[in-house]
């Protein structure tokens, strides 16, 4: 939970503070707003007389909308009080008029009309370059606390956020378990996502309530709603505390069984968030956040770095490294060379890794140097046939064999694993626990790719759910092929932080849970809060419903009752 004025982003990161002027200034910073505004409409003029000639006479007429917003007089008038009389700056006279107007297209009803929001947006952009010019301003230049607002981060934009300045962020787009989400997550920054209208909603300087637990974010919150907030945020400290002494405790069940709980990491210092936390190793250590920023590929000592890092900083427990999950949402300075329709059914992941051997080989070669430093396994994502993986593993095979050549050392008898987050990887778990050491099964892959719900789009975030059923039975089926070839079986997607979901993960017999540093004590509290026969039969019940409601609502209740402090 945080507390603190906005900061707005648009597309082309300006911050919009509220800044005030004094009386003796208000002339000339109207003169200065007259300034851009008819800057902004001989720009708009050229553009339309340019399109006109380019591509036809009525195309030009798509700027229209935007000319007569320039040249409304009621806007004119609105903005130009607001710098009379509140002196406000023009920068942001003119956002938070524009976003008030933005709120009310996207509010009408005529699709063709709802849509001419961009216009409005176009038309802000215009006037706060030209108001802004060359005194952009950027996050790095924070000099106060603020909260983000903005309409999407992307994960690598959101993992340089500087933790000290940023106390949290909202967006109007993304998914609970979209990459943006869990970075934040790893980095403990409140977030909320998906909220659609956010940056419409409010203006640079508004004070702001980000509330990450409830997905709530309140904007100039009154006397009570912030007495609300106080209250809420005390009682949460008072939870983190006591979940803090559970630290040391095992992940043990009432009646004695032992679960493994590990920690997911972004980058080697995440580590130490793990280790707070009491994690027994990492269990999903995901390296692409090595490529992401960057215009060159990482070397393979700059990979070896990082995972040597990584092995020290674990002190002797284990870590599972998973080859680079490149494509989708998280791009490369390569992403720009192919321009995919569907990239979450691109070339993503493993996918990509066996159409870019020079890259793959040089990470391998590295997680194998790091192998000889410490307990080290190694994980390929995405992997949907059986073809992938014989072709992976020869790969890994190759560069033993290069390395070994050249007399370096490693772990011969590295284990090697697969993510488990496809359907057709689950249907034919058995056949690929023929030809594995261990599956971790990538839960926010396989909700996403069983029904159909992109996890980062907020329009369908209503689908997106652990608890279908459909989903439930693929995660039974590869526990069920693990346990029967006698393989580890882990669970690394968000669903195995989210309390309500670990009974019945328990119940099924998952060994290993790797989850967010962020969740990691609750898992554990829920764990030491039942029997495994209890967790089984949690299990049943839930395996007879047949819809996801019905399957949530009743773990719910499980929660409520299982730890009833968490829920007051
Ligand atoms: C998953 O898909 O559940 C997973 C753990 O991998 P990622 O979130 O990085 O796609
Ligand atoms: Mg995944």
């Amino acid at each position: 939970m945080a507390i603190a004025p906005a900061i707005v982003l648009d597309s082309e990161e300006f911050r919009i503070p509220r800044r005030n002027i004094d009386a003796g200034e208000v002339q000339e910073e109207l003169a200065r707003f007259q300034g851009a505004v008819d800057r902004a409409k001989e720009e708009i003029r050229e553009l339309r007389q340019r399109v006109a000639r380019d591509v036809g006479e009525q195309l030009g007429a798509i700027f229209d909308v935007q000319d007569a917003l320039l040249t409304d007089p009621r806007v004119d008038q609105e903005i130009r009080e607001l710098i009379e009389r509140e002196h406000y700056a023009p920068e942001y006279a003119v956002s938070t008029i524009l976003r008030g107007y933005a709120k009310k297209f996207l509010n009408l009803p005529n699709r063709y009309m709802s849509e001419r929001v961009v216009d409005v947006y176009d038309v802000e952009k215009r006037l706060l370059r030209n108001l802004i010019g060359a005194k952009r301003e950027s996050l790095g230049t924070l000099t106060e606390p603020m909260i983000v607002i903005a309409h999407d981060l992307t994960p690598s934009q959101t993992a340089s956020l500087d933790r000290s300045k940023i106390l949290a962020f909202a967006t109007d787009i993304g998914g609970r378990t979209s990459h943006t989400t869990i970075v934040a997550r790893a980095m403990g920054i409140p977030a909320v996502v998906g909220l659609k209208t956010i940056t419409a909603d409010l203006s640079g300087g508004d004070m702001v309530v980000v509330d990450g637990n409830r997905g709530l974010v309140i904007i100039n919150p009154d006397e009570a709603a912030m007495a609300r907030f106080r209250d809420a945020e005390q009682r949460f400290r008072r939870m983190e505390k006591e979940l803090g002494d559970l630290k040391d405790l095992p992940a043990v069940t009432l009646d004695g069984h032992e679960v493994q709980l590990w920690g997911n990491i972004e980058f080697p210092h995440d580590v130490e968030a793990c280790l707070a936390r009491g994690a027994s190793g990492v269990g999903l250590y995901r390296t692409e956040f090595l490529y992401l920023d960057r215009e060159t590929d990482p070397t393979e000592e700059e990979h070896f770095q990082a995972y040597a890092e990584t092995i020290a900083a674990l002190g002797g427990r284990p870590v599972t490294i998973r080859t680079c999950d490149l494509g989708a949402d998280k791009f490369t300075h390569l992403s720009g060379e192919y321009d995919e329709r569907n990239p979450f059914l691109g070339c993503r992941s493993i996918r990509f890794s066996l159409q870019h051997i020079g890259l793959f080989k040089t990470q391998l070669r590295a997680i194998l140097r790091a192998s000889a430093l410490g307990p080290t396994r190694v994980m390929f994502p995405l992997v949907t046939n059986l073809k992938e993986l014989r072709q992976a593993k020869m790969i890994l095979a190759d560069v033993q064999e290069d390395l070994e050549e050249e007399g370096v050392a490693f772990d011969a008898d590295i284990k090697v694993g697969i993510m488990v987050e496809v359907p057709s990887a689950a249907i034919q778990a058995r056949s690929f626990a023929k030809e594995c050491d261990f599956f971790s099964i990538g839960t926010n892959d396989l909700i996403q790719y069983t029904l159909a719900v992109d996890r980062s789009n907020e329009r369908v975030a209503g689908l997106y759910t652990a608890g279908h059923p459909a989903v439930l039975r693929l995660i039974r089926t590869v526990v069920d092929a693990a346990l029967e070839a006698g393989i580890e079986v882990a669970v690394c997607g968000e669903m195995g932080g989210e309390p309500n979901y670990v009974p019945v993960l328990v119940g099924l017999g998952v060994q290993f849970f790797s989850v967010s540093p962020a969740t990691l004590l609750e898992v554990k509290k829920v764990i030491r809060s039942i029997t495994k026969q209890e967790a089984r039969e949690i299990c049943d019940k839930v395996f007879q419903f047949d819809s996801d409601r019905e399957v949530d609502a009743y773990l719910g209740e499980i929660s409520r009752r299982l730890l009833p402090e968490m829920y007051a």
